[in-house]
Protein backbone atom coordinates (compact mmCIF):
# COMPACT_ATOMS: atom_id res chain seq x y z
CA UNK A 1 0.00 0.00 0.00
CA UNK A 2 1.26 3.64 -0.93
CA UNK A 3 1.71 5.93 1.77
CA UNK A 4 -0.82 8.20 0.68
CA UNK A 5 -3.13 5.49 0.78
CA UNK A 6 -1.73 4.79 4.53
CA UNK A 7 -2.42 8.34 4.58
CA UNK A 8 -5.79 8.48 3.67
CA UNK A 9 -6.88 5.30 5.30
CA UNK A 10 -5.62 6.46 8.58
CA UNK A 11 -7.56 9.86 8.48
CA UNK A 12 -10.71 8.46 7.03
CA UNK A 13 -10.63 5.77 9.98
CA UNK A 14 -9.28 8.45 12.59
CA UNK A 15 -12.24 10.91 11.83
CA UNK A 16 -15.25 7.93 11.74
CA UNK A 17 -15.75 9.20 16.03
CA UNK A 18 -16.79 12.52 14.83
CA UNK A 19 -19.84 10.76 13.18
CA UNK A 20 -21.20 10.43 17.28
CA UNK A 21 -20.40 13.98 18.09
CA UNK A 22 -23.11 15.61 20.21
CA UNK A 23 -22.32 19.36 19.21
CA UNK A 24 -23.50 19.09 15.99
CA UNK A 25 -24.47 22.00 14.61
CA UNK A 26 -23.39 24.11 17.53
CA UNK A 27 -20.06 25.11 16.34
CA UNK A 28 -20.73 28.76 17.85
CA UNK A 29 -20.87 27.21 21.74
CA UNK A 30 -17.38 25.62 20.85
CA UNK A 31 -14.86 28.54 18.92
CA UNK A 32 -15.10 31.63 20.21
CA UNK A 33 -16.39 35.01 18.26
CA UNK A 34 -14.08 37.73 17.51
CA UNK A 35 -12.84 39.95 20.62
CA UNK A 36 -15.18 37.69 22.56
CA UNK A 37 -14.49 39.46 26.40
CA UNK A 38 -14.00 36.80 29.44
CA UNK A 39 -17.51 36.61 31.05
CA UNK A 40 -19.27 36.16 27.67
CA UNK A 41 -16.50 33.09 27.46
CA UNK A 42 -16.93 31.73 30.61
CA UNK A 43 -20.70 31.54 29.42
CA UNK A 44 -19.88 29.70 26.44
CA UNK A 45 -17.59 27.27 28.06
CA UNK A 46 -19.77 26.59 30.23
CA UNK A 47 -22.34 26.03 28.09
CA UNK A 48 -20.12 23.74 25.74
CA UNK A 49 -19.07 21.64 28.73
CA UNK A 50 -22.58 20.89 29.11
CA UNK A 51 -22.72 19.59 25.57
CA UNK A 52 -19.75 17.57 25.76
CA UNK A 53 -20.57 15.86 29.42
CA UNK A 54 -23.50 14.34 27.46
CA UNK A 55 -21.06 13.45 24.42
CA UNK A 56 -20.70 9.66 24.16
CA UNK A 57 -17.05 10.25 22.33
CA UNK A 58 -15.49 12.81 25.10
CA UNK A 59 -12.58 10.52 25.77
CA UNK A 60 -11.97 10.26 21.76
CA UNK A 61 -12.18 13.64 21.50
CA UNK A 62 -10.56 15.37 24.00
CA UNK A 63 -7.33 12.91 22.65
CA UNK A 64 -7.78 14.19 19.22
CA UNK A 65 -7.48 17.89 20.34
CA UNK A 66 -5.08 17.27 22.89
CA UNK A 67 -2.88 15.38 19.75
CA UNK A 68 -3.91 17.72 16.87
CA UNK A 69 -3.34 21.39 19.16
CA UNK A 70 -6.50 21.94 18.67
CA UNK A 71 -8.41 25.71 19.14
CA UNK A 72 -11.65 25.97 20.20
CA UNK A 73 -13.82 24.02 23.17
CA UNK A 74 -13.32 20.14 22.65
CA UNK A 75 -13.71 16.70 24.74
CA UNK A 76 -15.12 18.60 27.98
CA UNK A 77 -11.79 20.75 27.78
CA UNK A 78 -10.78 24.75 26.56
CA UNK A 79 -7.74 26.08 24.68
CA UNK A 80 -6.56 26.96 28.47
CA UNK A 81 -6.92 23.87 29.75
CA UNK A 82 -5.43 21.99 27.21
CA UNK A 83 -2.19 24.54 27.33
CA UNK A 84 -2.23 23.59 31.34
CA UNK A 85 -2.01 19.70 30.77
CA UNK A 86 0.80 20.21 28.68
CA UNK A 87 -0.63 20.25 25.33
CA UNK A 88 0.84 23.66 23.91
CA UNK A 89 -0.70 25.33 21.27
CA UNK A 90 0.85 26.44 18.15
CA UNK A 91 0.25 30.32 18.78
CA UNK A 92 -1.32 30.24 22.04
CA UNK A 93 -2.50 33.82 21.68
CA UNK A 94 -5.35 34.00 24.72
CA UNK A 95 -3.00 32.46 27.28
CA UNK A 96 0.03 35.00 26.31
CA UNK A 97 -2.35 37.63 26.82
CA UNK A 98 -3.83 36.16 30.30
CA UNK A 99 0.33 35.77 31.18
CA UNK A 100 1.20 39.04 30.66
CA UNK A 101 -2.16 40.72 32.31
S1 LIG B 1 -16.91 15.82 23.42
FE1 LIG B 1 -17.78 17.84 23.05
S2 LIG B 1 -16.55 18.77 21.42
FE2 LIG B 1 -16.14 16.57 21.44
S3 LIG B 1 -17.53 15.68 19.91
FE3 LIG B 1 -18.54 15.55 21.90
S4 LIG B 1 -19.77 17.41 22.11
FE4 LIG B 1 -18.30 17.75 20.43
Amino acid sequence: MAAVEILFQRQATDDRWMAAAACKGLTNLFFPPPAERPQARDRREAAAEAVCNDCAVQSTCRSFARDHHEYGFWGGESEDQRHAAGYRLIAPIGVRAQQAG
